[in-house]
């Protein structure tokens, strides 16, 4: 690691709008942010708020206002997903040009009824190809079947990606903007490794360039080691700022969590740009427990 680095190099913040952030969340923003500040990398804002039911009209300015509190600043103005609905439609339109994409009409169930792979731990299941090579173009697969048709991308093995009608698949907009945005460093939590892969197929068929450098931070977990959510109380940012805690006491934990110190203590952002070592990092993830929470509440 080189602090010094002179560097153009950008990063971005890619909050979804999906519900309030928590601890977990701003960790993992936060070790983002930190490494950019000290590696003088440029940071963008970008809210991942493309239309989708699980999109919450208060949560971007929520986000904003949540990383705000804590002291994490960016470059940019915010960009929207919700904007650029016109540069995936092109990205789309030329994996449909090249053959790389193709209309597929199967439900989540006949999906998991065809599937002969066990499914993974992770709950994703391997498309089988069931449409692959069937029609010759969306509207034609929606007039013989009834159905909507959404687009998968081929993969040598297996389909990776789809896009549902009239909303931009998620990881053709990320690939998309991460270029168009000129991002070519991405931090963000380590349950969206399995992204990369889908996002570096994209982008070489796309023919966008280099990959960016990818960071996969392991996450916070509940006690249970599940994802830090609901189940483990109520954790988010902006219960902690209704309560009156202080964005110095939630840093300090954060400073904690991210194996900076190994008690429990308040600090500010200089002091925690001062003392940041990507070397510190817990490798495994990290258990948010009574202990934090006391130390947050009880103060
Ligand atoms: N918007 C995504 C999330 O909040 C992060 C996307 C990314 O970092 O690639 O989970």
């Amino acid at each position: 690691m080189n602090d010094s680095e002179l560097s153009t190099r950008t990063t971005r913040l890619a909050p979804s709008p999906t519900g309030a952030l928590h601890l977990g969340n701003a960790r993992t923003f936060l070790v983002n942010y930190l490494l950019a500040r000290r590696r003088n990398w440029r940071i963008l804002m970008r809210m991942e708020d493309l239309d989708s039911p699980r999109v919450k009209p208060w949560a971007a300015q929520q986000a904003i206002d949540d990383l705000q509190w804590l002291g994490i600043t960016w470059d940019t103005t915010v960009a929207r997903q919700s904007d650029r609905g016109a540069a995936y439609r092109d990205a789309l339109d030329e994996l449909v040009r090249s053959g790389d994409a193709y209309p597929c009409v199967c439900s989540r169930k006949d999906i998991q009824q065809a599937s002969a792979a066990p499914h993974r731990d992770d709950h994703i299941t391997a498309y089988p190809g069931l449409c692959r090579g069937k029609y010759e173009s969306a509207s034609q697969a929606e007039e013989l079947t009834g159905r909507p048709a959404a687009w998968r991308v081929r993969v040598d093995t297996k389909p990776v990606v789809f896009r549902n009608e009239g909303m931009a698949g998620y990881q053709l907009a990320v690939v998309v903007d991460d270029a168009q945005q000129g991002v070519d460093v991405i931090v963000r939590g380590d349950d969206l490794l399995d992204s990369a892969a889908r996002q570096i197929h994209l982008r070489r068929l796309l023919k966008l360039g280099p990959e960016p450098e990818y960071w996969h931070v392991p996450l916070v977990t509940g006690p249970d080691g599940r994802r830090l959510a609901k189940r483990h109380g109520d954790t988010r940012l902006s219960h902690y700022r209704q309560m009156g805690v202080s964005p110095r006491r939630i840093l300090g934990l954060l400073a904690f969590m991210c194996g900076l110190s190994d008690q429990f203590g308040e600090m500010d952002m200089p002091e925690l740009m001062e003392i940041f070592d990507l070397s510190k990092l817990p490798a495994n993830p990290v258990i948010f427990d009574d202990a934090c929470e006391s130390f947050l509440t009880d103060g």
